[in-house]
């Protein structure tokens, strides 16, 4: 599953959890961005503090694990270089892409879509505000195999990484729509403070 994850929350935990039951997956590999070229237009938190945030939440699932392979990649994250490098790293294993209702009717903009399918089935889940369809794929996906999206429901949680930094900008709480740990690392790390509330502390 790949995500900016500015920050993980439970939308995301949820929908892993789920695809993950649902496919019987060994393992679902949260994998954070680098520099996402679809968000270039606002300010990213720094890919270090997205990957802790995701070890943290996702360190009590046995099967949940966290990949660095976009963010120790250089260059901008296309999904199509995050899954060429997950099989090599995970020689002949089948991988599962999973995405929300809204990156997943973005797929056309992506860089070698049609590649992206020969790497992964895709699994898009519902996502609250967004319309889970595919119809619009329909022209691209004709002589696909019938397994190469696949739409499931789990269970919708209105919750955004937007919501959570626009809350902890403006001092509203997230506990809840975060896991605890992350809500402790962005208190500890003032993500998302606006710049002049910042403290002056020397470190
Ligand atoms: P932002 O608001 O910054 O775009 P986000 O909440 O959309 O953040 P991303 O990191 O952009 O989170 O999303 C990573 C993946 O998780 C995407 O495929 C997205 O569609 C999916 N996703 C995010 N939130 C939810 C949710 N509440 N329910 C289901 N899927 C979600
Ligand atoms: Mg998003």
């Amino acid at each position: 599953m790949g995500g900016t994850f500015d920050p993980i929350h439970h939308g995301h935990l949820v929908a892993a959890s789920e695809v993950a039951h649902r496919f019987d997956l060994d393992e679902v590999i949260f994998v954070p961005t680098g520099q996402p070229w679809q968000k270039s237009g606002r300010r990213v938190s720094p890919a270090e503090d997205r990957y802790l945030m995701t070890v943290i939440a996702t360190a009590s699932n046995p099967r949940f694990s966290v990949s660095r392979a976009d963010v120790d990649r250089s260059k901008m994250t296309y999904t199509v270089d995050t899954l060429r490098d997950l099989h090599a790293q995970h020689p002949g294993a089948e991988l599962y892409f999973i995405t929300g209702a809204d990156a997943l009717a973005s797929i056309l903009t992506w860089q070698d879509w049609a590649e992206l399918f020969e790497l992964a089935k895709f699994v898009g889940v519902n996502r609250p505000g967004y319309e889970l369809n595919i119809d619009h794929l329909a022209d691209h996906l004709r002589g696909m195999p019938d397994d190469a999206v696949t739409m499931i429901e789990v269970p919708a949680l209105a919750i955004s990484s937007s919501e959570c930094r626009r809350r902890a900008a403006e001092g509203r709480p997230v506990w809840y729509l975060v896991p605890d740990g992350v809500v402790q690392y962005i208190s500890k790390r003032h993500l998302y403070v606006p710049a002049q509330a910042e403290g002056n502390g020397s470190v």
